[in-house]
C-alpha cells in the first residue's frame, strides 16, 4: 500500500475522502455544539428571567395587599384600643388572611397590645425583637429582616405597617409574622417549584443575604452572603449571572429582586445541563448523518475503484512484460471512466506494441548474422552453454570454404557473398532440423549435431560435402569445403577442447587435400581416403 512502491492510487484517493469525511464532520459536530450551547445558555437565561420577573410581580403584589390589609385593619383598630370586641375582631383578621402566623399591635414604647395567636401572657409586655425595633425605628411599612421569634421560637418575617391618630401623631405599628419553616406564602408560590428534573431550582433571599425560602428547606434561614448572586442582586436589581454555586456546581442563574419586601428571588440551571443537551443533539445529528455519510463514502470507494482500476490493470499488465512473454500477453481491455485513463491505455498499447516489434526485431538482429541469416557465434555460444549444462551429447562441425580468396580474387566479394549464402542454404537444405547451424566468421561456419557419437556428424558432413562437389556455386563453379569433426564429451570435457580437435582436423583435411571431412584423432591413412 505504501512503502517503495507509494500510495495505490485508490487508498490515496479513499484515504483523502474519508479524512475529508471526518474533519468535515468533526467540524460540523463542533459548530453545532458550541451554536447549540450558546443558544440553549441564552434560553436557559430566559426561561429563568422569566421566572423570577414573575414569581417578583406576584410576591410584590402580595406584599401589597398585605401592607394594604394591615394598614385598613390598624387605623381602624388604633381608633380604639380599648373596645371589648378587640381580641376577637384581631382573631377575624388573621383567619382571613391567612399568610400571616400572627397578627399584633405594639405601641411606640414597643409594648404588645393586642393581637391574635400571640401567648396571653406577652399581651402587655415589651416586645424586643428585631422586627419590632426595627419597625419603632424605622417608622414606615416595611418587611423585617428574617429572626427567630422569642417567643414562638420560629424563624420569622414581620410585615409591619406604622399606625398614626389623626392628629399625625405616632402610635406604634400593626405587625404580621409570616413563619418561614412553616406552610406560608413562599410555599404557596414557590412550593410548586422544587428542584426540577434538569437541576433547576428557584429561591428567595433577604438583601441581608439569609435564605427565606429554598426547595431545601434546611438551608432556610441560612446566611449566603458570600453568594455572588447577593451581592449582583443588591447592585443590578435584575440580571443573570453565571456563578460557581456552594455545591461546586456551575450555574446559570436570572435573578430579580422583589421591591416591595426588598428581596431577591434567583433561579438557576446547572450548566452541565445545557451542556448535556447540546452534547444530546449533535450526538442525534451525528446519528442521523452517519448512515448518509456511510453510503456516500462507500460510493466514493466504488467510483474510486473504478477510476482506478484501469491504472492498476495497466500496471499489472506493465510488470509481467518479459522477453518471454512481450508477444503473448494481450494488452487488458479497460472500460475507464476518466478520459486520462483511456488516453493513457490508448497510448500503452501504442507503446507496447512499439517496443515488442523493436525487442522481436533486435533480439532477431543480435542473434543472427545478417548476410545468411545463420545464427551468429554470440548465439553458438549461449548453446552451448545450455547443451553443456544440459548434459548434452553432441557433435561439432567446424567447415570452411576451399580457395575462397581466390573466388573473391576471381569474381568479386558481393559474388563470393553470394557463395557463402548458397553455402547456408546448402546446409539448411541438407541438415536435420535438430542441427544448430552457425556462420562463425568469415567464410567458416560451425554446426552442433546432436548424438553421443561422430555417425550422424560425419553422414551429415559428408552429405553437406557432396552437395558442394556436385553442385555449381553462384558463381557458376563448384566451390568445395573441408570439414573438421570431433564430439562431446566422447572426445573433449570442454568445449574449447572440443573446438581445438575440431579445427586440428578441418586443418588436417586443408593439409590433404581439401575437399574432405576428417573426424579429430584420424591418422594420415584415414585422412588420405576420406
Ligand atoms: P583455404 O582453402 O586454405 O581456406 O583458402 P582460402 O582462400 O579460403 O583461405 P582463407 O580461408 O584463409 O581465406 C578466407 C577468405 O575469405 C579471406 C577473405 O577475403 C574471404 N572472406 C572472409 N569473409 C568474407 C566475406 O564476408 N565475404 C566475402 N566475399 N569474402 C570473405
Ligand atoms: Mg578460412
Ligand atoms: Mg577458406
Amino acid at each position: 500500500m505504501w512503502g517503495q512502491k507509494g500510495f495505490t492510487l485508490r487508498f490515496a484517493v479513499n484515504a483523502i475522502v474519508l479524512i475529508s469525511v471526518i474533519v468535515t464532520v468533526a467540524i460540523s459536530a463542533i459548530i453545532g455544539y458550541q451554536s447549540e450551547k450558546r443558544s440553549l445558555t441564552r434560553t436557559t437565561f430566559q426561561m429563568n428571567q422569566v421566572y423570577v420577573n414573575k414569581i417578583s410581580d406576584t410576591v410584590n403584589g402580595l406584599f401589597g395587599n398585605m401592607f394594604d390589609s394591615l394598614n385598613v385593619f390598624g387605623q381602624y383598630m388604633a381608633k380604639d384600643l380599648k373596645r371589648a370586641d378587640l381580641h376577637d375582631r384581631f382573631d377575624l383578621f388573621q383567619r382571613t388572611h391567612t399568610n400571616f402566623n400572627a397578627v399584633f399591635i405594639i405601641d411606640r414604647d414597643g409594648t404588645l397590645l393586642e393581637g391574635s395567636n400571640v401567648l396571653k401572657k406577652d399581651v402587655g409586655t415589651k416586645i424586643e425583637s428585631v422586627g419590632s425595633l426595627q419597625a419603632l425605628k424605622e417608622r414606615r411599612p416595611l418587611v423585617s429582616e428574617p429572626y427567630t421569634s422569642k417567643t414562638t421560637n420560629k424563624l420569622i418575617v414581620m410585615v409591619s405597617v406604622p399606625l398614626y391618630d389623626d392628629n399625625g401623631e405616632y402610635l406604634g405599628f400593626i405587625g404580621g409574622s409570616i413563619r418561614l419553616h412553616e406552610t406560608n406564602i413562599f410555599q404557596t408560590i414557590l412550593g410548586n417549584a422544587p428542584y426540577q428534573a434538569d437541576g433547576s431550582y428557584a429561591y428567595v433571599m433577604s438583601m441581608s443575604g439569609v435564605l427565606l425560602y429554598h426547595p431545601d428547606a434546611t438551608r432556610i434561614g441560612e446566611n449566603v452572603t458570600y453568594s455572588p448572586i447577593v451581592d449582583a442582586i443588591r447592585v443590578n436589581k435584575t440580571g443573570k449571572l453565571r456563578f460557581v454555586n456552594s455545591k461546586g456546581i456551575n450555574m446559570l442563574a436570572s435573578y430579580a429582586n422583589i421591591g416591595s419586601p426588598g428581596w431577591g428571588i434567583a433561579s438557576q440551571t446547572p450548566n452541565d445541563t445545557v451542556l448535556a443537551s447540546a452534547r444530546d443533539l449533535v450526538k442525534k445529528l451525528l446519528l442521523y448523518m452517519l448512515p448518509a455519510l456511510l453510503i456516500f463514502v462507500a460510493v466514493i470507494y466504488w467510483i474510486v475503484g473504478k477510476m482506478a482500476s484501469p491504472f492498476a490493470k495497466l500496471a499489472q499488465f506493465a510488470a509481467q512484460l518479459s522477453p518471454s512473454n512481450s508477444g503473448k500477453d494481450q494488452l487488458p481491455k479497460i472500460h475507464g471512466w476518466s478520459n486520462e485513463a483511456n488516453e493513457l491505455h490508448k497510448a500503452f498499447g501504442r507503446a507496447v506494441r512499439h517496443f515488442r516489434y523493436q525487442f522481436e526485431h533486435l533480439s532477431n538482429e543480435a542473434q543472427t548474422d545478417p548476410l545468411t541469416g545463420l545464427y551468429n557465434r554470440r548465439t553458438l555460444d549461449q548453446f552451448v552453454k545450455q547443451y553443456i549444462s544440459q548434459g548434452m551429447s553432441f557433435s561439432i562441425l567446424i567447415m570452411d570454404l576451399d580457395n575462397f580468396k581466390k573466388v573473391n580474387d576471381t569474381y568479386g566479394h558481393d559474388r563470393g557473398d553470394e557463395v557463402l549464402r548458397f553455402l547456408a542454404n546448402a546446409l539448411r537444405d541438407n541438415l536435420g532440423e535438430d542441427c544448430l547451424i552457425c556462420r562463425f566468421g568469415g567464410e567458416e561456419f560451425v554446426v552442433l549435431v546432436p548424438g553421443d557419437n561422430a555417425e550422424v556428424a560425419m553422414k551429415d558432413a559428408e552429405r553437406v560435402r557432396k552437395f558442394m562437389m556436385d553442385t555449381a556455386s553462384p558463381i557458376g563453379e563448384k566451390v568445395t569445403i573441408s570439414i573438421g569433426v570431433a564430439y562431446y564429451p566422447g572426445m573433449a570435457s570442454t568445449f574449447e577442447q572440443l573446438f581445438r580437435l575440431a579445427d586440428d582436423a578441418l586443418y588436417q583435411a586443408k593439409r590433404y587435400g581439401r575437399n574432405r571431412v576428417v573426424l579429430a584423432g584420424a591418422n594420415e591413412l584415414e585422412v588420405k581416403s576420406s
